[in-house]
């Protein structure tokens, strides 16, 4: 099933773009829930981490350890790593995707 996230790693959707190599890519958020909210997703694409296989264990380290240099580069200190898996758990686009979170005081648990 094609995502708006296939659109936007196509081009064929417009993103505020935050970093990019041969395995991912990571943009702003289009609706913010802080000051810092950066999506990262792989290129490859998997609808989420139900569907992940052993062949890509490279690829998730390398999604969280990208996460941790585009946290560090917007000046983060603290900040909140979230993978909403499924619709009850708050997934909406079923392109696997890293939200990167930060910018404010955030609550927990989670809602
Ligand atoms: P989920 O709820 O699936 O964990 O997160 C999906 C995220 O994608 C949401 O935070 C939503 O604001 C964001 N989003 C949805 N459509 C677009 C879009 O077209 N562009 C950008 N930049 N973000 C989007």
């Amino acid at each position: 099933m094609t995502t708006i996230f296939d659109k936007i790693l196509s081009g064929e959707m417009p993103c505020d773009e935050v970093f990019s190599d041969n395995k991912c890519l990571a943009f702003k958020d289009i609706t913010p829930q802080a000051p810092t909210h950066i999506l990262i997703i792989p290129r490859k694409p998997i609808p989420s981490l139900q569907d992940i296989k052993k062949e890509d264990q490279e690829l998730l380290g390398h999604l969280l350890l990208k996460g941790t240099e585009i946290a560090n580069d917007a000046g983060l200190e603290s900040w909140r790593t979230i993978i909403n898996t499924g619709e009850e758990a708050g997934q909406t686009v079923f392109h696997l995707h890293i939200h990167i979170i930060g910018g404010r005081k955030l609550s927990w648990p989670p809602g």
